[in-house]
């Protein structure tokens, strides 16, 4: 069903030479960036795109989330300054003017505590090839702040997406014509980047932003299947509850597991925003 193509740390090789490419296939990206490296020069050995170009790919439709302030690893840090990672890299962005939804956990690293904080803020939360799988999500059944993504997927493998109706997200970092310097672990080629995009193409994906691809994954599973399943009240309620969940960010809508009717579970506070 769908496909969702991230970079993680904002490197300014996204604007250089990766939107065209991916306006060429009429793909729309996400772009994790960590707010105290926004506009600077050396960012691991590489320099980061600044705001008006984050800006600009905002404008054609790209998606900007966080990805903290700094880069740390979040569940080494104590409770607080972890919390200011999470808050203050959104409240930076909103600021700006961007319309902040995700996040993507630093090295792909996590742990409750952590993930509990990420929702209070945020939608929905990336993590990493980390992360035990299955990288291709259906239905609802899957951590909104936990989510695994890859580095990397074959024509096969997109294939199988397809296949499944499912969702599936990729990682990746810089992309140029020349390695980096530094962490070349970071980094593919122009070339390969091509044929992947090329790949996901013809193996009949779509596109979305990280955000975009998780409220159709979930509003597909509530309201559709609740509209087959039970009365027309009923699907007209879950439409307004995931209305109110989409721009509020208040409550979560899923299905009862029992009896397959439409249930709002209202965040409370600290401990609220996970799903139950
Ligand atoms: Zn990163």
């Amino acid at each position: 069903m769908s496909l969702s193509i991230s970079f993680d740390d904002g490197y300014k090789t996204v604007y250089d030479n990766t939107l065209p490419l991916m306006q060429n296939f009429g793909f729309k990206g996400t772009v994790f960036v960590c707010t105290e490296r926004v506009g600077v020069e050396d960012f691991d050995g590489e320099p980061t795109m600044n705001l008006d170009q984050l800006r600009e790919l905002e404008s054609l439709g790209w998606e900007i989330g966080s990805h903290g302030k700094n880069h740390g690893v979040l569940t080494s840090l104590p409770y607080g300054k972890r919390e200011l990672e999470i808050s203050e890299s959104k409240e930076f962005l909103q600021r700006h003017g961007f319309r902040v939804s995700s996040f993507a956990h630093p090295y792909g690293v996590s742990d409750e505590a952590t993930r509990k904080i990420v929702s209070k803020y945020y939608r929905c939360a990336r993590s990493a090839f980390e992360e035990q799988g299955p990288y291709i999500l259906k239905g609802t059944d899957f951590d909104p702040h936990r989510i695994p993504a890859l580095y990397f997927a074959s024509f096969h493998f997109l294939k199988r997406v397809k296949r499944m109706n499912g969702w599936l997200t990729i990682v990746f970092h810089s992309i140029s014509e020349r390695a980096p310097t530094r962490r070349r672990d970071n980094w593919i080629s122009l070339q390969r980047f091509t044929d992947f995009l090329n790949n996901a193409r013809n193996a009949g994906l779509e596109s979305f932003t990280f955000v975009d691809a998780f409220d159709k994954i979930r509003e597909t599973e509530v309201v559709t299947k609740l509209s087959a399943i039970t009365s027309m009240r009923e699907s007209l309620i879950a439409r307004i509850w995931y209305a109110i969940d989409k721009i509020s960010n208040l409550c979560w809508v899923d299905l009862c597991k029992k009896c397959m009717h439409a249930i709002m579970t209202i965040k409370t506070g600290a401990n609220g925003g996970a799903r139950k």
